[in-house]
């Protein structure tokens, strides 16, 4: 069986990483030459607009599947006219816009936070009326680790709130005082069969994810239960395949849906050691309509990114319950170059442990 990956970033590599044992191929197409999961699998550099290297690219796979959401939406409709593509391109639309995604939520019952469309000046002045300050200003398409939004916090910011982000479409976002970022890591079977990961406990540090923990300390079987039924309905409504992150806030103890995305998730790399069956493979497994593994989780986790710079490799690997992975990137900024994933037997020990591997990666937080 060989499998397509729309896009050949990290998220792309392990997928394949988790496919070979499995016995399954891949190919990927990138824009660059140069992506990382071209590194284990075969890689299609090309533009996803020419339909021609759409065609070669569909040439003898099985299943098409992406690894990011701005995939434009398009070409991943016209390989499913030549070949199964799942999650299913009404996914990628949805969680490609914030205001559709937060309208979608909405339809739903889902709780977000409060929010407003805003293509002027003007109606950014009204959106404010109703929100009140703080807010948080975000361009509708094209925002990822935290680029393309602006928190408002008096009135003197908003000129410049509007000029650094005006001219495209935005929404505006009531602040949420959130106790904290969890998330939900949802995988459906191409036959209907569902499975939930733990809720995972997020940190981000200037919109980049830095830190997920999973169990989520101190998770009710009640917050639990009130994630997987709102991501039941959010599956259920696509006729969704594959998995489905949703990232939440939770605030007085219950949820807000903040984004979604229709791919394997970075608050779920924890799950490669950390879970009974990962994320990556039970991707796989959704989309090739074959049962799902097991979502246990195995020990208690902490997962941290390794953003643009990579420490002193030997110091981590002697850690012997730390779990290293680079994505083989060449480091820059504010750049994900790999994970580092501690998984022991207590959440006494993920406390201890943590707190010596942030004092060898210099992170304070
Ligand atoms: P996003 O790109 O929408 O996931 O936002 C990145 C991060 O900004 C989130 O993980 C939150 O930490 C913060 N954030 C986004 N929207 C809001 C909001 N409405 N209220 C408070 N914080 C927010």
């Amino acid at each position: 069986m060989q499998i397509g990956i729309l896009g050949g970033g990290q998220l792309g590599r392990m997928l394949a990483l988790a496919g070979y044992p499995l016995g399954l191929r891949f190919r990927t197409l990138d824009l660059s030459s140069e992506a990382p999961a071209g590194q284990v699998s075969e890689l299609m550099a090309a533009d996803f607009n020419d339909t021609d290297a759409l065609k070669r690219f569909a040439r003898g796979l099985d299943v098409v599947t992406y690894e990011f959401e701005n995939v434009p939406v398009d070409p991943a409709r016209f390989l499913s006219r030549r070949v199964a593509v799942f999650p299913p391109p009404e996914a990628l639309e949805a969680a490609q816009d914030r205001l559709t995604e937060k309208r979608f939520f909405e339809r739903l019952g889902i709780p977000t936070p409060p929010f407003i469309a805003v293509d002027s000046w003007d109606d950014l002045k009204n959106a404010l009326n109703d929100t009140g300050l703080p807010a948080v200003l975000k361009t509708r398409r094209f925002g990822y680790d935290g680029k393309g939004q602006v928190v408002i916090r008096k009135t003197e910011d908003v000129s410049a709130a509007w000029q650094s982000l005006g001219g495209v479409p935005l929404i505006l976002e009531g602040f949420v005082a959130f106790e904290r970022e969890v998330s939900m890591l949802a995988v459906r079977s191409r036959n209907g069969e569902t499975a939930f990961y733990p809720l995972v406990e997020n940190h981000h540090h200037e919109g980049i994810l830095r830190l997920s923990l999973c169990p989520a300390p101190g998770a009710t079987s009640e917050l639990q239960g009130e994630a997987e039924e709102l991501a039941s309905r959010a599956l259920a409504a696509l006729n969704y395949t594959g998995v489905l992150a949703i990232e939440f806030f939770q605030r007085d103890g219950h949820l807000l849906a903040n984004e979604m995305a229709p791919r394997v998730h970075n608050s779920g790399h924890w799950t490669i050691e950390g879970a009974e069956v990962s994320q990556f493979e039970n991707h796989l497994r959704a989309i090739l309509g074959w049962p799902l593994g097991s979502t246990a989780p195995v020990g208690f986790s902490a997962m941290l990114n390794l953003i643009g710079t990579i420490p002193d490799l030997r110091s981590l690997l002697a850690m012997k319950n730390l779990h290293l992975h680079l994505y083989g990137k060449a480091p820059r900024p504010n750049r994900k170059l790999g994970h580092l994933t501690l998984r022991v037997p207590s959440a006494e020990a993920r406390d201890t442990g943590l707190a010596h591997l942030r004092q060898l990666i210099g992170q304070s937080e």
